[in-house]
């Protein structure tokens, strides 16, 4: 059965939005929307996951909005909403969650990173998270996932629900009209020099929004003089630039770098390397610093002045949960007589 190709991707609103987000995910948002119809989400009930502030998740709401924007994604072209204002989120992941096996959420390595050894005290919402991503997806029949490396892994337990649910439905999905088919398998965009940021202090982990140090990520809303200091501060290794993408592999510190040069300028690390191999790293960061303040000194901006604005930013989310709705709520309607349930 084929499927109408859609492009469906999610952002928590649980902290300060980072060069990771924006070159893995939202960069990537702006750009398919000339190619696809788009419906992008603040997941904020992925937020509640770990605590979050009630009044800082409000506000994180509003910037991930904003940085949508402010980034270039149009809310009226597009869908842009809040996970929370859309029901259906949460129903769907119910019928996932009876959908998925204990042993596939055990093995997500998420979970573990973020659970650490205090397994017994985190949230159940924390471990039932990818079944919610699932449905964030699968509420759309969305076909396109545009994510970070870092999220592939749940998107391959995605697929596997929507496997399972048209296996163990098959039946039911064929009687009612759907073919042998009733979720697409959503693929996986991971593409490019910037798939995983690191952290700006260490090679080996990813930049995120829950490091407790600033000083490893780059802000969106970071002004000129914090970006300069971050990327003159980033750890590096003794040796000049290499020539050969190759010897990159065993420098990771010199290959985030890179990797982050030829992101933001559109281009791959052997460019960047051509043009760089052999220099210093302090030439290289100054030249770092010159083009990530150009690219990402005008999204801070806008995202600024756009979070003054409530009540911009709410209508939007609210025009955008009615659309998001319409569409979510034609998948329930189906998924609950394909399961058998009695509906109004
Ligand atoms: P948290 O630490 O709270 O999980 P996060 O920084 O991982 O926050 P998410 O909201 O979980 O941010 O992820 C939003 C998108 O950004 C996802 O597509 C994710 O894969 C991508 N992403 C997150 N961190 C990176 C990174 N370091 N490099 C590339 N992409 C990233
Ligand atoms: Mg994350």
């Amino acid at each position: 059965m084929a499927f109408k190709q859609l492009v469906f991707s999610g952002v928590q609103p649980s902290g300060n939005l980072h060069l990771g987000n924006y070159l893995g995910a939202i960069k990537k948002f702006v750009e398919l929307q000339s190619r696809y119809d788009c419906i992008y989400c603040v997941v904020d009930m992925h937020a509640i996951t770990v605590w979050q502030d009630p009044k800082e998740l409000t506000t994180a709401i509003r910037d991930v909005t904003a940085a949508f924007i402010a980034c270039g994604i149009d809310p009226k072209q597009h869908i842009v909403f809040n996970q929370s204002q859309v029901a259906e989120h949460a129903e769907l992941a119910w019928v996932f969650n009876c959908v998925a096996r204990l042993g596939w959420l055990n093995r997500m390595t998420q979970f573990k990173e973020k659970a650490g050894k205090d397994r017994e005290n985190v949230s159940v919402g924390l471990y039932a998270y990818p079944t919610l991503m699932a449905a964030d997806i699968l509420a759309y029949r969305a076909t396109h996932v545009p994510v970070g490396e870092d999220q592939k892994q749940h998107l391959e337990l995605s697929r596997d629900i929507a496997q399972k649910f048209n296996n163990d439905y098959a039946a039911s999905i064929a009687a009612r009209g759907f073919g042998d088919a009733f979720f697409p398998q959503p693929e996986p965009l991971i593409q490019g020099p910037a798939t995983r940021v690191m952290s700006l202090r260490d090679g080996t982990k990813k930049m995120s929004k829950s490091d407790a140090s600033d000083q490893s990520r780059i802000n969106l809303t970071d002004d000129a003089d914090a970006i300069a200091l971050k990327v003159r501060r980033a750890k590096t290794d003794p040796h000049p630039l290499p020539s050969e993408e190759k010897e990159l592999d065993a420098r990771p510190e010199a290959d985030n770098l890179v990797g982050i040069y030829a992101a933001l300028k559109d281009g791959t690390k052997a460019e960047v390397l051509k043009e760089f191999g052999g220099a210093q790293f302090s030439t290289f960061k100054n030249a770092l610093v010159d083009l990530a303040v150009a690219k990402l000194g005008p999204i801070g901006a806008e995202m600024k002045r756009l979070t003054q604005d409530h009540a911009y930013i709410d209508s939007v989310l609210a025009d955008g949960s009615s659309r998001a709705q319409q569409l979510a709520a034609e998948t329930m309607k189906a998924v609950k007589d394909i399961v058998g349930f009695v509906r109004r």
